[in-house]
């Protein structure tokens, strides 16, 4: 247990953050108490949650995970959460679906097993949900009282319906022009919601400008000073994946790149897993997914760069549409290690692929559920993708919050008049 000091400010709490010990850089190792940090006082690097993590009795542990709640809370020995989180009011997320899609295997040509994970069954539709509720016992933990984030839309519902829940006061930041299912989702919930008038990077400067001023005095921002813990959470994406494939590995993964904290951390999942003795070590290749409007990290892979070279986004994978993503060559790091690839396809390919998934699984996905499925299509047909392995591709987010993407496209067959005459006249009927 540590006492935690926010500088500049009198709060001070004390920490029980579980089985979390520290705060450690991930570029030169040094450590830090818990605390609402995100850069290391030396080097600037981004800080991670070091932990003391349950050794020697794997078998024990699957036994206690199993027998745990069905959300994201059954993985509580190994995330920075108190021991008693199940209690706190919480959104309670995770456990979604992996959805074994054999009729998108079929038209796709994979032979190895395909999955869906389908996290727009989270309880604001959208993966956000499992960073948030991480990011909300840091919040807790750590004394502050209104909850923050800079977002691409779904962050800042998952943000608003949190704090609402938690009992806390919430501010969020969005790019003023996001798709109107997103704002209404961000609005709802009753938390102040501001509309930036520039793109994502702007409202995330504008973001860390605020945290430095007496404005933002004892704000939480889930995704900037309480980073380190919302990052943890992506990491039950790796737990449940595992888990859900009978603690397993899948031999693929497709995953979508925002600021790519999802893909690092699911990366650090799978790692952790291997250590416990949860499931056997054997190679797996992580894919990364971009939508070719905002696909820096993707350049930078097929150019062979180590740094990412930030672009001004254009497209409808607003969810994605990170210029400058802050964990981008930690991205470009796990898909070399692993024999994985960072791809990215345009934008018309991101609503065929949106509709294939919709008409192969009865699964509707948003643009970065787009994305993937679409990224997944373009592996498999260059050969790099191995359709005889396991592959399991992340659905992040639902439709009905990006609807304009598809709405051009997808309307009624036809519009008649009630009566039976007029339905033969539309040649729909069986006989
Ligand atoms: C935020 C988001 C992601 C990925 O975010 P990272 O910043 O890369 O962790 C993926 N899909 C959806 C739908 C999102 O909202």
């Amino acid at each position: 247990m540590a006492v935690q000091t926010i500088a500049g400010n009198a709060i001070t709490a004390s920490v029980d953050l579980g089985p979390a010990v520290a705060l450690s850089c991930r570029e030169c190792g040094e450590r830090f108490d818990l605390g609402p940090l995100f850069a290391c006082a030396s080097c600037f690097g981004p800080l991670e949650v070091a932990y003391d993590l349950p050794a020697g009795d794997p078998e024990a542990l699957r036994k206690r995970i199993e027998a745990g709640p069905d959300n994201i809370w059954r993985y509580a020995p190994l995330l920075p959460v108190p021991a008693d989180v199940a209690d706190k009011p919480n959104l309670n997320p995770g456990f979604t679906k992996l959805v074994k899609a054999d009729n998108l295997a079929r038209e796709l040509g994979v032979t190895g097993g395909l999955y869906v994970k389908d996290d727009s069954g989270n309880p604001t539709h959208s993966f956000k949900d499992r960073v948030v509720a991480i990011a909300v016992e840091a919040a807790r933990a750590f004394g502050f009282t209104t909850l923050s984030c800079s977002s691409t839309g779904n962050l800042a519902g998952a943000v608003g319906a949190a704090a609402a829940r938690a009992g806390l006061r919430s501010c969020v930041f969005i790019p003023h022009d996001l798709e109107q299912g997103k704002v209404v989702m961000a609005a709802v919930y009753g938390g102040e919601l501001v509309g930036i008038e520039g793109n994502y990077d702007d409202v995330n400067r504008f973001c860390s400008e605020l945290i430095g001023d007496p404005l933002g005095e004892g704000w939480g921002f889930v995704n900037v000073n309480l980073r380190p813990y919302y990052g943890e959470g992506s990491k039950t994406l790796a737990y449940e994946i595992c888990e859900q494939l009978d603690w397993r590995l899948p031999d693929q993964i497709v995953i979508p790149i925002a600021s790519g904290s999802q893909l690092t951390k699911i990366d650090k999942g799978f790692q952790e897993l291997i250590r416990l003795g949860l499931v056997e070590d054997r190679p797996y290749r992580i894919f990364g997914a971009q939508a070719e409007g905002c696909s820096p990290v993707s350049a930078a892979f097929k150019a062979g760069h180590d740094v990412v070279r930030p672009q001004k986004p254009n497209t409808i994978a607003k969810s994605l549409a990170i210029g400058n993503p802050a964990d981008g060559p930690y991205v470009l790091d796990i898909a070399r290690r692993t024999g994985g690839a960072v791809e990215d396809v345009d934008d018309e390919q991101v609503v065929d692929a949106i509709k294939l998934l919709a008409r192969t699984e009865g699964i509707f996905g948003e643009t970065a559920g787009g994305v993937t499925v679409g990224v997944t299509k373009k592996l498999i047909e260059a050969g790099v993708i191995d359709p005889a392995l396991t592959t399991v591709v992340l659905n992040t987010g639902d439709g009905l919050k990006t609807l304009d993407a598809v709405s051009s496209t997808s309307q009624a067959t036809a519009t008649i008049k009630p009566s039976l005459d007029a339905f033969r006249a539309a040649g729909l009927a069986s006989a």
